[in-house]
């Protein structure tokens, strides 16, 4: 069976390319029919916060990313890292090493001078461990042949070698007896039962070190793929300057999660020219096949493009439900939504068709609605501004308004047909009408179809609105 697992560090919040990963261990499992774990990596005791670990869940659980079983905690296993250390001990394949930071120093000060990577000479390999420096705590080390290679046979990034004496003897157990991150990923993927293991390249050559420990022990390596990093725009790693990291600040932008998840599964995965899909459709094409090596390039245009497409294709209801989740975390969605709730839902979703043709992203979206939502009288912007400006105008608006407030029947069809009369019976275009009317309804020059903008408002606070402008 498939096991494969997202293993984030937390660190305060979900990284958009461990979201990335956690997409594509997903799509692999499910692919697969398998299951994907999830296991938090918090050996890190400092960064590791209640809320750094809350923001991992929820990025995920927003993103609709769901996993099995509950999630493993890394930290809570350093005993059976201890065990198993005890193990490798035992059969000599580990060993106690009691170098003094001096000592230590000193071989990476000659590394370098020889300009070599820095690596341990194996000096505790075979000393006895009674002619160790008094008051020295030691570590423990792997014993790693110098000789040959190690090859990481890789579903992307195919099959790659390491000659063993670039790997030195790494550490498995700190001299304050806690395990290494490399030694607690190879025990807690072994005892979770993976098989597949997708994740950043940037582990590749921890790849060659873990498979050094499962071959020390004796266990069985998982399949393993790495997959290309996201790079910024200008094809540099990304990072802050480029643009929001956390999934959470995705969602403040006013995106939707399926249009993140969409966009997310095409940096590095390619299936033909299609380029949107429904999670159907991901599961049954996703494999690691089509995962290229290079770097993907972020484009914030097309996640825009993208969640501007999501916007226009969900059907109303359910746009409101999904925006309804991410309006608290929109600025000025908490002040929106006790506005919204007041009693405004229902002209929200009338207004929605026409307001959601003119939006890629929450934002806008709510922007759009500001003409609902914006007490009066409306703060004009700067176009409106001008298109009220002229005295003869508003004497216009207040001509019309007195023809409005005359109406029977209240409803987009009967204020048309009385804008239209009105423009005629003034010898002016409609547009000479409409414009200052959008103008004084909305306080600005876009705006949903303004009949039903009349409509949407109502009789009482569309008189009062060009009674506002109309002086
Ligand atoms: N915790 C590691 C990270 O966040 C991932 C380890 C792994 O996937 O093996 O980068």
């Amino acid at each position: 069976p498939v096991i494969a697992r997202f293993a984030p560090s937390p660190t305060g919040f979900l990284h958009i390319g461990g979201a990335r990963t956690a997409l594509f261990n997903w799509l692999f499992a499910k692919n697969k029919g398998g299951k994907m774990l999830l296991r938090i990596e918090d050996t890190d005791r400092a960064r590791s916060t209640e809320d750094a670990i809350a923001a991992i869940l929820d990025g995920l659980q927003w993103l609709g990313l769901d996993w099995d079983g509950d999630p493993v905690f890394q930290f809570s296993r350093a005993d059976r890292h201890r065990a198993v250390v005890d193990d490798l001990l035992a059969k000599k394949a580990a060993y106690y090493a009691y170098d003094t930071v001096e000592e230590l120093e000193a071989m990476r000060a000659n590394a370098l001078a020889a300009g070599k990577p820095p690596r341990y000479d194996g000096g505790w390999r075979d000393r006895d461990p009674a002619t160790a420096p008094p008051g020295i705590k030691p570590v423990v080390r792997l014993r790693v042949d110098n000789a040959g290679e190690t090859v990481v046979d890789d579903a992307v990034q195919g099959t790659v070698t390491f000659p063993n004496a670039d790997l030195d003897d790494l550490v498995l157990l700190r001299s304050d007896g806690s395990p290494t991150y490399m030694l607690a990923v190879v025990v807690d993927d072994h005892d979770m039962g993976v098989s597949d293991i997708i994740r950043g390249v940037d582990h590749l050559t921890n790849a060659a070190r873990q498979i050094q420990i499962y071959n020390a022990l004796g266990w069985h390596v998982p399949r393993m793929a790495h997959i290309p990093l996201i790079h910024g725009p200008d094809g540099a790693k990304l990072s802050k300057r480029h643009g929001a990291l956390g999934v959470e600040a995705y969602r403040e932008m006013g995106y939707m999660p399926v249009a993140l998840r969409n966009y997310l599964v095409r940096l590095g995965w390619s299936h033909k020219d299609q380029e949107i899909f429904s999670t159907d459709e991901m599961v049954a094409a996703f494999g690691l096949d089509a995962v290229g090596r290079s770097a993907a390039r972020f484009d914030y245009d097309k996640l825009e493009n993208l969640n501007g497409h999501y916007m226009r294709a969900t059907p109303d209801e359910e746009l409101i439900a999904i925006f309804k989740t991410s309006l608290p975390y929109l600025p000025g969605g908490k002040d929106a939504q006790a506005k919204l709730d007041a009693g405004l839902w229902d002209a929200f979703r009338a207004a929605l068709p026409a307001m959601k043709e003119r939006a890629k992203t929450f934002i806008e979206l709510l922007d759009n609605a500001s003409f609902l939502l914006d007490a009066r009288p409306l703060k004009l912007d700067e176009k409106a501004s001008e298109a009220l400006a002229a005295s003869d105008t508003r004497e216009k608006l207040k001509r019309l308004k007195t023809r409005l407030a005359a109406l029977d029947t209240w409803s987009a069809e009967s204020a048309e047909a009385e804008v239209r009369a009105f423009a005629e019976a003034e010898g002016a275009k409609l547009g000479q009408v409409a414009q200052p009317l959008r103008a004084a309804l909305t306080g600005k020059m876009v705006s949903p179809p303004i009949f039903e903008v009349l409509a949407i408002l109502g009789r009482e606070e569309s008189l009062a609105r060009l009674e506002d402008q109309a002086a």
